[in-house]
């Protein structure tokens, strides 16, 4: 099957996060008809990681995730793109892998291995539990996919997730004396916020805050007894600073409760790539037991998760040529490297 009609073939099998099953069990089929050894990772009732290898104990990895955020579009396609939900986040890669793959093979590499995860979009637990396996232990490098425009990423920012929560005391409208609004507090803290420059990173670059729902009140002639801000910071520095600053700025007028944090990650880089720092977050912070990581993907985030969703054509072909040269450079680099430690 070639690269086209495989980034098609997974397009058109819907997994939205939670609801992967069907194109783990074609992916399984798939990779055992072209003879891979492939493995099915439970992560949940009905979710299963996909791992697949040539060799017992594969180096160099290559990995990104089976799910897609919602709604399905189904692929459609002219002669320059391939349109759809999962074209470029992330099926599309998994078919660029699984070709660059089978090329290494028919060049005799086959220290390789392919890591298909669930729940990327959401909390990684494919990944959390991929992280368990044994075989990552004999990894030494991991190429992640996702789309960065073919570039090598070397850093990618952190993501940390969190609400703010206030309360008052209730009150008639008509006497706000007698009570006290959360909903102003919260705006009073928010304000703060927005008026905040808070530490950022020559190599990340810029820590942005997005608030992304309020929510709080009862009624229009109530005052607010609670409210709520729902906020994701991109991090350019370690959670902690960000963390303390938000205390500073809320001293006591409400709570903060932490949803999720993954902290800025730098990847390796490679001479001969062009390389970048992304914005989005990753597999990778999760991934830690699989080796030194390495981040590159056919396709825009620019354009992943709307309804336009694409990936050139000409970008997924490139990206077969780019996986197949990272992978022998990582695989000689450590051959030269086991040279030199022999007399
Ligand atoms: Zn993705």
């Amino acid at each position: 099957m070639n690269i086209f009609d495989l980034t098609k073939a997974l397009m058109s099998i819907p997994s939205t996060s939670g609801d992967e099953e069907a194109v783990g069990f074609w992916l399984r089929d798939h990779l055992q008809s072209l003879g891979w050894t492939v493995e099915l990772q439970k992560v949940s009732e009905n979710q299963n990681n996909v791992i697949a290898y040539l060799s017992d104990t594969p180096r160099v990895w290559l990995s990104t995730h089976m799910d897609t955020v919602p709604p399905f579009i189904p692929p459609t396609e002219d002669d320059e793109k391939i349109y759809g939900r999962g074209s470029c986040d992330a099926k599309g890669i998994i078919a660029a892998q699984i070709t660059a793959a089978e090329e290494l093979r028919r060049q005799g590499v086959e220290d390789i291995g392919l890591l298909y995860t669930v729940e990327e979009e959401r909390s990684s637990t494919g990944a959390k539990a991929a992280n368990l396996h044994p075989l990552a232990a004999k990894c030494e490098y991991m190429i992640n996919g996702e789309p960065t425009d073919n570039d090598l990423a070397v850093g990618s920012k952190g993501s940390f997730r969190l609400k703010i929560k206030t309360t008052g005391k209730a009150a008639h409208s008509a006497y706000p004396e007698m009570g006290d609004s959360a909903i102003e507090t919260l705006l009073d803290i928010l304000d703060e916020i927005r008026h905040t420059k808070f530490p950022n990173d020559d190599f990340f670059g810029e820590t942005t805050v997005n608030i992304g729902v309020i929510e709080g009140g009862v009624a229009l002639n109530v005052i607010a007894p609670t409210a709520e801000a729902s906020l994701l910071i991109r991090l350019t520095t370690p959670r902690a600073p960000i963390e303390e600053a938000l205390v500073n700025i809320i001293r006591g007028r409400g709570e903060i409760e932490v949803l999720s944090c993954s902290e800025p990650v730098r990847m390796l880089a490679v001479d001969g790539f062009k390389q970048k720092t992304v914005r989005f977050t990753t597999d990778i912070p999760y991934l830690t037991n699989w080796g030194k990581p390495l981040l590159l993907g056919p396709g825009s985030i620019l354009v992943a998760h709307t309804k336009d969703e694409f990936v050139l054509k000409k970008d997924l072909a490139n990206a077969v040529e780019l996986y197949v040269e990272l992978a022998k450079k990582l695989l000689n680099a450590e051959i030269a490297k086991d040279a030199e430690d022999k007399p």
